[in-house]
């Protein structure tokens, strides 16, 4: 518990200074909660000693007690006032920074990464981890830190008329926090299991919503919100856990302040009743016994959330050790755009996928990769892109290592099409311009027309102003595919990566789509994972992978003389198109 305070403390970075101000502050106002009562024992004091004679009281006591007490609530709302002020809003601006932090990691890993952690974790990371730290780290900090500055300051006081009083104040405090350690270990064993069900959660419902058309579909709603109803009981069962092994801790925590209360006033009561201690003094410590554990009482609540806090903590940290993919690159302008690919080894974690892979495709020409599915074709073009790093091996764009470059200068030089199109749920002119944030209008515009989807956007009623829903859910696929030819267009990088559709489309479309494509990749250096019987034919050279290793590579004349797999690629090719038409 007061590690983690800690932790948080040393989080706020150079906002440090002003939580160390707002502990101060919160000592300050303690003392001022303390004043009252010390006031109204003196004066109490002042009354017994006029009743008896030993003192003659006037008005101008009453009105200096008066001004006294005016003082004493003022100090106390000053000193609140300015721990609120430079504490509370830390969380807000820090959490801010750490969302933006988050969001740059995120831009520059490996897609490795986002195999590894999957999408509720990473979006429970940045939406309820760091929202249970916007909203309780300040809080909890100080109601841990300002309730053991508050009881110092309060024992600190008793100690100056009665230090017997203070000792039994100290050990209803030293117990108290004995019982929180315990809660504090009690939350900890529960904050991680409790974090994989929260995320859980998020994961199972992002599924079902993301996979809610398929289950339709197949009229199987009911078991695709099973995982969901799952979810759900784990988190609620978690929950009852987490309240099971609190209650009794936390009531053997309040007994232990209510303990010391009574410590105080039995305390203080033998030493009246024995005569060493006079009645204002008695009547003071027996104030202090009841308002003295106010603030201990409530830390129970600090204890349990700082573990899930901690937890929360433990993930961030994780993310913010992710190794940067292009840490050592450079931005660095190329001169040519020749492709090679250098006795590249590759697996997707531990399997092995890419075996030796080597070819070189030259400036300009046109490269068509064929093979049967789960080959690897992709993995080439990812690899090329520099979505993963290769294991072993290199590769290179015009003799540059594309290791040596940034990811913003490499990708400044290569457009990819890929099947699965993704549009933002933004405009269609945000979308396009997306391959380059400072294009003209009239860019854009020709861009679209290029990409032969200007005439289609200027019949929808926004224009280049509509809205597309999430993911593109509201355009047709030939549309969506235009839209993103127009992107890569307007990007109009030297090297283009394609895949092209497999899906068959209709007959209009698939002209539309094959004349934007062609002038997308007008001079440039092309590599496409080929699926249609033209590309093929007219591609400069052909790679066929099969099980990661490139198994034939040459011209289609070439290849359709050896009677290899390339042959029989094609003879079947030339059938499924055939039945096509
Ligand atoms: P297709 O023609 O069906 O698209 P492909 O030739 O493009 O297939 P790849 O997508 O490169 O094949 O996949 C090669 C192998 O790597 C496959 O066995 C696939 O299961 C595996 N693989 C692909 N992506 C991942 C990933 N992110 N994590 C783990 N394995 C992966």
């Amino acid at each position: 518990m007061f590690k983690t305070a800690g932790r948080i403390i040393n989080w706020t970075g150079e906002y440090k200074k002003r939580m160390y101000w707002g502990f101060l502050w919160s000592f300050l106002n303690s003392i001022f909660i303390a004043m009252p009562i010390m006031g109204a024992a003196v004066f109490l004091d002042l009354m017994i000693k006029d009743s008896r004679g030993e003192f003659v009281l006037k008005p101008i006591h009453a009105l200096w007690a008066l001004l006294f007490m005016v003082a004493a609530i003022g100090g106390r709302f000053l000193f609140s006032y300015l721990r609120s002020i430079f504490q509370e809003s830390i969380a807000y601006e820090k959490t801010a920074e750490e969302r933006v932090k988050i969001g740059d990691i995120l831009k520059w890993v490996s897609l490795g990464f986002f195999d590894r952690n999957n999408t509720g974790d990473l979006t429970g990371a940045v939406t309820t981890d760091l929202s249970v730290f916007e909203m309780y780290a300040m809080n909890m900090t100080n109601t841990i830190v300002g309730a053991y500055i508050h009881m110092g300051a309060m024992i600190l006081c008793m100690l100056f008329f009665c230090w017997q009083a203070a000792l039994a104040a100290l050990a209803g405090l030293i117990l108290s926090t004995i019982f929180l350690t315990i809660l504090s270990r009690n939350s900890e064993k529960n904050a991680v299991p409790h974090q994989k069900a929260n995320d859980k959660m998020i994961s199972a419902v992002l599924e079902f919503v993301r996979g809610v058309s398929v289950a339709k579909s197949y009229g199987r709603e009911g078991a695709a919100a099973k995982n969901v109803g799952n979810a759900f009981k784990e988190h609620k069962d978690i929950n009852l856990k987490i309240e099971k092994d609190y209650i009794w801790v936390n009531a053997a925590h309040l007994i232990a302040c209510k303990l010391g209360s009574v410590g105080v006033l039995l305390v203080s009561s033998i030493l009246a009743i024995n005569g060493s201690m006079p009645l204002h003094i008695f009547l003071m410590m027996a104030i202090f016994s009841f308002v003295m554990y106010s603030q201990q009482e409530l830390v129970q609540n600090g204890a349990h959330t700082m573990q899930l806090i901690k937890a929360a903590m433990d993930k961030l940290d994780e993310i913010e050790k992710a190794e940067f993919i292009d840490e050592d690159g450079k931005d660095i302008k190329l001169q040519h755009y020749d492709v090679e690919f250098k006795n590249v080894d590759f697996g997707y974690e531990t399997r092995q996928v890419l075996h030796d892979v080597s070819f070189n495709i030259p400036e300009g020409s046109t490269t068509a990769i064929v093979g049967p599915s789960g080959g690897g074709k992709t993995t080439i073009c990812r690899l090329l892109a520099r979505f993963y790093d290769v294991d072993r091996g290199q590769i290179s764009i015009g003799g540059t290592d594309i290791r040596k470059l940034s990811c913003n200068s490499l990708l400044s030089n290569i457009s990819m099409v890929f099947q699965n199109v993704y549009l933002f749920h933004d405009t269609i002119r945000n979308n396009i311009c997306f391959g380059k944030a400072d294009a003209t209008e009239e860019e854009m515009i020709e861009a679209a027309k290029k990409a032969r989807c200007h005439d289609f956007i200027m019949s929808l009623p926004e224009g280049y102003d509509t809205v597309i829903g999430e993911g593109g859910g509201t355009l047709s696929g030939g549309e969506k595919q235009r839209i993103s030819i127009a992107r890569a267009l307007l990007k109009n990088a030297p090297i283009v990566i394609l895949d092209e559709a497999t899906a068959s489309v209709d007959p209009e479309n698939e002209h539309l789509i094959q004349a934007a494509i062609s002038e997308l990749t007008k001079g440039k250096t092309l590599i496409t994972i080929a699926h249609r019987l033209a590309t093929i034919e007219n591609a400069d050279q052909i790679l066929v992978v099969e099980n990661g290793r490139i198994a034939e590579r040459g011209t289609h004349a070439e290849l359709i003389a050896r009677d290899g797999i390339y042959r029989r690629f094609i003879e079947i090719r030339r059938k499924t198109e055939g039945w096509q038409i």
